[in-house]
């Protein structure tokens, strides 16, 4: 088998990199140069564990190779990939297909021989019709199928969630591609992955649903946490009391800022878009974006609560800027609304984040950037927790203070324990959890 994977992003990558560790042949492709140059000189151009050694190992076995032309991936081919961005098109929320279709028209050019044509990006409901529409009206005598298989990967577990995923989904009731796509996903069969086949509409929709209910269940439970500090409740024995029930579940019952990411916020609004545009509204996503929207830019207000009512001439220290840890990823993570805010509020901002620097920068100015946790701490009147990375849930305290012009913490993330952090003389203030005074 060879397949082609166009776009060489998180998904792109990763996808690409673990098909070829289940033996089949990869080209990877990009139009971003930068990003191929990289690759071939062996630098991994995100940050995700694991995957230098995967891609490396996968190269040096002649399964895996990169490229910025499409050609040369596309020809003979059994599959081929589609896994460029889907973005949030400015304005209305809709998902920016502008990828998606000029990556079709590129494939229809040069496809040779019966080809699987998949999105794994993920496109709203008809996208899969109209590559197929593209394909046909490029090259009318070419010999494809298209499917839709949406990937459920995590980044920062990206490897791993690949290898062993809950499920894969695809899109196609014809046999012929439903065949090559059976073969490729064999060796998750082997491990008894679930397959669905089904057809192209449900498939674009199964991930927008399941990208949409997390979202709503992430929003409830940080509703639910706010609830907690009016009444002195915790959330944390709230989301085990709850989660422990198996029709509710334990995961994503994690309160927080408020989601953000490459997919969340963006699926969220697309889907409700095309809901909208269909006359059959999803009402309660439409109340999840909002609700989402209001939470991430109200964090720094809780901040301001905390440090009296003003942080004018304060400086505050934050750690964390990635929209979740293990990733260099910034998209829409809730840092970008919060620090701007304590700037706006008069703060002196120091902030350090293990891998987000580089690309934090391209959305976050007028702070000072650090070089570790500690850097960010002298003289600062108050700690924040923006993103929970493992090096920031072990801080040495007694240094924190030293550091501090007074021990103070608002802890975003949930990572340390009220009662403790009352013990070690800081003014500790979390989600949805008594300060443990
Ligand atoms: P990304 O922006 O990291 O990567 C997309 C890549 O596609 C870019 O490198 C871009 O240069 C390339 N590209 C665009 N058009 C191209 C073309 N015509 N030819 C070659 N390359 C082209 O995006 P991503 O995070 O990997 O996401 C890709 C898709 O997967 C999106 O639809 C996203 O919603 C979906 N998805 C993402 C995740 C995630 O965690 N990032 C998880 C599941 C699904």
């Amino acid at each position: 088998m060879r397949i082609a994977m166009i776009g060489t992003g998180y998904v792109g990558l990763v996808s690409g990199a673990c098909f070829s560790e289940f033996g089949t042949d990869v080209v990877c492709v990009d139009k971003d140069s930068s990003k191929i140059d990289r690759l071939l000189a062996g630098e991994i151009p995100i940050f995700e564990p694991g995957l230098d050694k995967l891609v490396a190992n996968n190269v040096a076995a002649g399964r895996l190779s990169f490229t910025t032309d499409l050609a040369t991936a596309v020809k003979g081919a059994d599959a081929v990939f589609i896994a460029v961005g889907t973005p949030s098109r400015a304005g209305d929320g809709q998902a920016d297909l502008t990828f998606v279709r000029q990556a079709a028209k590129e494939v229809a050019e040069v496809m040779e021989g019966y080809t699987v044509v998949v999105t794994k990006s993920t496109v709203p409901v008809g996208t899969g019709r109209e590559v197929a529409e593209i394909i046909r009206a490029t090259r009318p005598d070419a010999d494809f199928d298209v499917a839709s298989n949406p990937e459920f990967l995590r980044e920062g577990a990206a490897i791993n969630d690949f290898m062993r995923p809950d499920r894969v989904v695809i899109g196609t009731l014809e046999p012929r591609a439903q065949e090559v796509l059976r073969e490729l996903y064999r060796p998750l069969y082997l491990i008894e992955t679930p397959i669905i086949f089904t057809q192209l509409e449900t498939s674009e929709l199964i991930k927008y649903s399941a990208n949409a209910f997390l979202a709503v269940k992430i929003t409830f439970i940080n509703e639910i946490a706010d609830l907690c500090e009016k009444v002195g409740a915790d959330v944390h024995d709230v989301a085990k009391g709850i989660g422990l029930d198996g029709r509710i579940g334990r995961k994503f019952l994690h309160p927080g800022p408020g989601y953000g990411g490459s997919c969340f916020p963006k699926d969220t609004t697309a889907l409700a878009h095309t809901a909208r545009e269909k006359g059959s509204p999803v009402r309660i996503v439409e109340t999840v974006v909002d609700i989402n929207d209001k939470r991430k830019k109200g964090m720094a207000d809780k901040v301001i609560a905390h440090c009296g009512g003003s942080l004018e001439g304060k400086k505050v220290a934050v750690l964390g800027l990635t929209f979740k840890p293990n990733t260099d990823d910034m998209r829409d993570a809730p840092s970008i609304d919060i620090v701007p805010a304590l700037r706006a509020a008069g703060a002196a901002v120091s902030v350090y984040d293990p891998e987000g620097i580089e690309e934090a920068k391209k959305v976050i100015s007028d702070v000072t950037w650090c070089e570790n946790a500690y850097d960010t701490m002298p003289d600062a009147d108050v700690l924040v927790i923006i993103t929970e990375w493992n090096e920031f849930r072990g801080l040495d305290l007694g240094r924190v203070k030293s550091l501090m012009k007074a021990p103070s913490m608002v802890d975003l993330r949930n990572i340390y324990n009220p009662a403790e952090m009352a013990n070690a003389g800081f003014d500790y203030e979390s989600v949805g959890r008594p300060s443990g005074l």
